[in-house]
């Protein structure tokens, strides 16, 4: 059965994997009748990240972009971050979210201390222009957990791969949570328990592209048209339509990210 309408909530396509042949891609995935993928949300690193986003935005009509800095960006971080992010809000109408933000303690090299205040800092600003953000927590949920409680901010929890506890307590947060390749796996036993136990309503789908290729193509170049087994596989668990998990992950995303309808 083919698919339509699927909204990737997280893209990176401004990645070096992409070099060869972006436009094109680009093209096919946005401006092609018979594409599977109507709607691509860029999911923004640092500054340069940020005028990628917002120069493809404003080629394409199904194109949206956030803006904000990665942890991983630590360790080159200008030090008027905060003054960047204000005059990059005023370049597109077409900015959606402050992302991807969070935390990341997996690799020793980035300062715990300057990711919390550069995390909560882009909470504040998201806040303050009344913006969702895109989270991204690796190693460090706990931390995490404890921001969100803090601040209260709207968003989604993107790449989300942990156990149903942690799960609920993000739903019960209001957050959403967002779900790439790594649910076809047949090790992420836990990943697929906690999607079960989300609310449909709560639920992204994402390819975090070109990182995290669902089965059949693990550990290849990922793309967003793949996002259709990622869908089939969770479909199959919570015993729906491929179609209708796209659909309602393609609502769940405008809504989230407010974007309406064209
Ligand atoms: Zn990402």
């Amino acid at each position: 059965m083919l698919i339509k309408g699927i909204a990737d909530s997280h893209c990176h396509y401004d990645d070096s994997a992409f070099d060869c042949d972006r436009d094109n891609l680009l093209d096919e995935m946005l401006t092609s009748e018979d594409s599977a993928v109507s709607l691509l949300v860029h999911a923004c690193t640092d500054e340069a990240s940020a005028l990628f986003g917002i120069k493809t935005a404003k080629k394409y009509d199904n194109f949206y972009t956030s803006i904000g800095f990665h942890p991983e960006c630590c360790d080159r971080l200008p030090e008027n971050y905060m003054e960047v992010l204000e005059r990059l809000l005023e370049k597109s109408r077409k900015i959606v979210a402050v992302g991807e933000v969070g935390l990341d303690y997996h690799y020793d090299g980035y300062d715990k201390e300057l990711q919390i205040r550069l995390l909560c800092d882009q909470i504040q600003f998201a806040n303050k222009h009344e913006l969702p953000l895109i989270f991204h927590c690796r190693d460090a949920t706990a931390d995490f957990l404890e921001i969100l409680h803090r601040y209260k901010p709207m968003g989604v929890v993107h790449c989300f791969s942990g156990a149903p506890e942690v799960a609920k307590e993000i739903v019960d947060l209001g957050l959403y949570m967002g779900f790439t390749g790594i649910l076809t796996f047949k090790n992420a036993k836990k990943v697929k328990k906690s999607f079960c136990t989300i609310p449909t309503d709560r639920i992204l789908l994402e390819t975090d592209c070109p990182y995290m290729a669902p089965e059949p193509f693990r550990g290849k170049r990922c793309t967003s048209d793949m996002i259709e087994y990622t869908a089939h596989v969770g479909a199959e668990l919570i015993g729906i339509t491929p179609q209708e998990l796209v659909d309602k992950a393609r609502e769940n995303t405008m809504r989230l990210f407010n974007i309406k309808a064209k």
